[in-house]
């Protein structure tokens, strides 16, 4: 309680503060709103406020960054009303804590899903280490600050983790046992995406210090002095410095948060003088295979290279910018989607035609696109983005190495279907859960469909699993016949696990079943006894990665 109210009174006088300079003035100009606006959603973004980032989130959608715009004292304070009464001290900033505030979060993660997958999200943490006291420890602390947390064991499942889950920030214990070489491999490709990296170990000596650094850490952390007193506000400082960052370091392409605000000024442009635009969203075929066949450092090349042959191409004032991962945003002012498509075509042919080489052998890569224009009914950043991935989804459907066009026509046929599975010898448990699934929709594009098994071998006898879907599965931990984690073990070396996420149900008492599951490939736990809404919540964020 003590502390949310200082993050309260810090708000409140940076916003008066503000206020206070403003009033000094007769007018100001659009970009010190649009400066403010970014400012005060970045603090609360760090600071949790969540109703706060909302708001101001909300206030940037309607404007833009113009520098010749004027606004008069009554304009900005018209506009800007709800901050001038959190200044006044007239209205909470946040909701009352407990118990509103677990039902704040989900709400507010509800608003994310809405949004989809290019909507504001809370942050992703990825924590690494063998420790699973620990991690679990921190992570239940992360988690009641909004944040959302990703435990990986071992260096193999965080790289994993890194690249499907781009996460803002990851700590990591230097200690883990496999190996000096995997660990530079993976320290290199955090550094390339200029993700900050804390490395910590129980073993604090002069030389480990130097080596973390060597190794590339933002910081290097005393593991048996962490705190999260003190953890938590470097964190957020840690993620307030990378939002400034704009560029991608390993591509040399602008990265998302650029892309965010070149689009918001194409919007502007064509609200303003009608003036069309296009953008592609450019994705990879198979570069999960280039990567395992040839090592990412490889991997790493092509996309440096896909970008250095789209910037040939392109005219100056397009805009690249790298999405995540190996997925790129191509924003081009003036232009149709005829014109989009030619030039697009262009790059692809000649990129499939490029030769990579490795220890392995000679290969090619290619890629498919997604291509849209702007129009009446899609300018705002979400639909565009939104129905460029769609054209790209038809792209891999219908064979990659080619580019697709947004129509309406792909509404229908975009539609992913979830799985949800239940296993569970608890009755009553499965009757909820199956019922709270059966009306879940975590986005208008999401089928859900909802089984449950009253054990481990009536799941594994049953024909349930098909390749082309997404599975979610809630196992309890302990079940009569096949207990969770003999049933966790079956599925993790049957199945191709990139399409299945676990989730174990545990007793609390069984909390060392935890340690077992993760270890045997769970992606994450809850503990029973369980408020149906958090779990909703958790497997919405869990589905994330499957849904991408
Ligand atoms: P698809 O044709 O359906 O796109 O197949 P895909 O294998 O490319 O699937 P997806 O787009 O889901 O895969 C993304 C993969 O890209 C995951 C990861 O292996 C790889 N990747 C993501 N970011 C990076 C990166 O920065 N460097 C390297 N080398 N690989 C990356
Ligand atoms: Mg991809
Ligand atoms: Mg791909």
């Amino acid at each position: 309680m003590k502390r949310k109210s200082r993050y309260e009174l810090l708000m409140r006088r940076r916003i008066a503060n503000t206020f206070d300079q403003w009033k000094e003035k007769d007018q100001i100009s659009g970009r010190e709103v649009y400066n403010f606006l970014y400012k005060i959603r970045g603090i609360a973004r760090g600071l949790g406020m969540k109703r706060v980032e909302f708001l101001a989130a909300e206030r940037i959608a309607e404007i833009t960054d113009d520098e010749q715009a004027i606004w008069a004292h009554g304009d900005w304070k018209r506009f800007l009303k709800p901050f001038v009464e959190i200044a006044e001290n007239e209205t909470e900033t946040e909701p009352e804590q407990l118990p509103g505030r677990k039902e704040e979060i989900i709400r507010n993660e509800t608003i994310g899903r809405k949004e989809g997958r290019f909507g504001q999200d809370s942050e992703i943490i990825l924590l690494i280490d063998h420790d699973v006291e620990f991690v679990t420890g921190l992570k239940n602390k992360l988690e009641e600050e909004g944040y959302h947390v990703i435990i990986s064991l071992t260096v193999a499942n965080g790289f994993k983790n890194f690249y499907t889950m781009s996460p803002s920030f990851v700590l990591m214990n230097i200690e883990l046992a496999e190996g000096n070489e995997r660990l530079e491999e993976f320290g290199a490709a955090v550094r390339a995406n200029l993700t900050p990296l804390a490395l910590i170990s129980s073993t604090v000596h002069e030389r480990s210090r130097a080596q973390a650094y060597e190794f590339g850490a933002t910081d290097f952390i005393d593991k048996e002095v962490l705190e999260p007193e003190w953890f938590i506000p470097y964190l957020r400082n840690r993620l307030a410095l990378s939002q400034k960052i704009l560029i991608d370091e390993l591509t040399g392409a602008c990265n998302r948060k650029f892309m965010e605000r070149a689009l918001s000024d194409l919007l502007a442009n064509y609200e303003r003088y009608n003036e069309g635009f296009a953008i592609a969203i450019i994705d990879l075929d198979h570069f999960k295979t280039v990567n395992d066949t040839h090592g990412h450092i490889v991997g790493d090349e092509v996309l440096r290279r896909l970008v250095q042959l789209i910037d040939e191409h392109k005219r100056k004032t397009d805009m690249l910018c790298r999405f995540g991962g190996e997925e790129f945003v191509l924003c081009l002012p003036k232009t149709t989607e005829e014109g989009a498509v030619i030039l697009l075509d262009r790059i692809r042919e000649q990129f499939s035609k490029e030769q990579f080489t490795s220890s392995v052998g000679d290969f090619n890569v290619t890629f498919s696109g997604g291509v849209v224009s702007v129009n009446e009914h899609n300018h705002t950043r979400e639909r565009l983005l939104d129905e460029a991935d769609k054209a790209l989804y038809q792209s891999k459907a219908d064979g990659r190495n080619r580019l697709t066009v947004y129509s309406g026509d792909l509404e229908s046929t975009a539609v992913k279907k979830l799985q949800v599975l239940v296993v569970d010898d608890d009755r009553l448990v499965r009757t909820i859960l199956s019922r709270s699934f059966a009306e879940w929709q975590p986005d208008d594009e999401v089928d859900v469909e909802v089984h449950a098994f009253k054990d481990g071998q009536e799941l594994l006898d049953s024909n349930w699993y098909r390749p082309n879907e997404r599975y979610i599965i809630l196992l309890d931990g302990i079940m009569p016949r096949m207990n969770g984690i003999e049933v966790l073990e079956r599925i993790r070396a049957d199945y191709d696990d990139k399409n299945i996420i676990i989730s174990m149900l545990s007793a609390r008492a069984g909390e060392a079943n935890i340690v077992h599951a993760l270890e045997k490939g769970a992606d994450d736990y809850m503990l029973k006894p369980f408020n149906v809404q958090e779990v909703l919540a958790r497997v919405g964020r869990l589905s994330r990665r499957l849904l991408l």
